[in-house]
């Protein structure tokens, strides 16, 4: 079992600490929103001040963050504060160049840092069923290994950042259907055809996807609760665009996608769901509710 110090216990934090609790590993857990830590401790973990506080004795540091200023904020706490040898585990999904630099800054103190974002969302988060993409050393992840496997699916997918872009190419699909079942949801119900029988059809069928069997029904109810807020995505998309073009190549579906998640926060969507994508289709159309 290990001792984790474990900061941001958000909508994804929260459930991943309590999992690592309930399976066991001594987790001290750190947020600048109190109420998340008061929370944290009502449920078994133990609360912590400061990051400090939360990694001071931990052989393994988790960060689940909104982006990479709070993570780089937070790193710069824990790095001269843990001894060689500590494993950093940075879950938030942020742009790849930042894991580079801070699995570079580990190694200089010995600290083995490595880029684990997430995919399954506030669901998989619940159920421990995440799919998790490491990037960084291999022995580092063997080590963090089953630490992670209480969460998800872990998989190694290359040296540092390689998790971060994986992450990326992830949500550019994510978004890109989201936006094509709006358009579905808007053509069905604009040619007067039943869009919820419509959407059971397309589940069935090729077109079927996670996001028809875990949204459809809250899409055509028009409830937006997050869930990855329209914000989150925002940012992911500029990561995905900047990650293009570090390496030299183009994706242009993946630039109109980003541009309609821009509109929706534009819209002043950006605390909606991300399936809220919805509402800038209609809006186009000029359907909105
Ligand atoms: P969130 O905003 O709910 O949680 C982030 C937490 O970090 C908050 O509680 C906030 O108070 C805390 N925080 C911010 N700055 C801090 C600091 N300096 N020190 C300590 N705590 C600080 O966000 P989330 O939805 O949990 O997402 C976290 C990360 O996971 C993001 O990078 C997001 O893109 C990614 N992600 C989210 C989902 C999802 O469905 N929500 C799915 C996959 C990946």
């Amino acid at each position: 079992m290990s001792t984790i110090g474990f900061v941001g216990l958000g909508v994804m934090g929260a459930p991943m600490a309590r999992h690592l609790v309930t399976a066991g590993h001594d987790v001290t857990g750190f947020d600048v929103h109190t109420p998340a830590v008061d929370a944290f401790a009502a449920d078994g973990g133990a609360p912590a001040t400061s990051v400090a506080d939360a990694v001071r004795g931990a052989d393994v540091v988790i960060t689940m963050l909104p982006n990479h200023p709070q993570v780089e904020e937070v790193a710069a706490q824990v790095l001269p504060a843990v001894p060689p040898g500590t494993l950093f585990a940075d879950m938030s999904s942020i742009r790849p160049e930042t894991s580079v630099r801070l699995a570079a800054e580990g190694a200089a103190t010995g600290v083995r840092v490595i880029d684990a974002p997430v995919s399954g969302g506030q669901t998989g988060a619940r159920q421990a069923t995440l799919s998790i993409m490491v990037g960084g050393d291999e022995v580092a992840f063997a080590a963090a290994r089953p630490v992670l496997e209480v969460l998800g699916t872990p998989r190694h997918v290359g040296g540092a950042g390689a998790g971060q872009v994986v992450k990326a190419a992830n949500q550019l699909v994510v978004a890109g259907i989201y936006a094509l079942v709006s358009e579905a949801i808007v053509l069905l119900e604009g040619s007067d055809v039943g869009a919820k029988t419509g959407l059971d059809v397309l589940a069935g069928g090729l077109a079927a996807s996670r996001i028809l069997d875990l949204k459809r029904e809250s899409m055509l109810a028009r409830e937006f609760t997050p869930g990855f807020r329209i914000d989150l995505h925002h940012k992911d998309m500029a990561i995905a665009l900047d990650a293009a073009r570090d390496a030299g190549v183009a994706l242009p579906v993946t630039g109109l996608v980003a541009q309609l998640v821009a509109a929706a926060r534009a819209m002043g969507h950006g605390s909606l769901d991300h399936s809220a994508l919805l509402k800038v289709t209609e809006t186009l159309s000029g359907r909105e509710a």
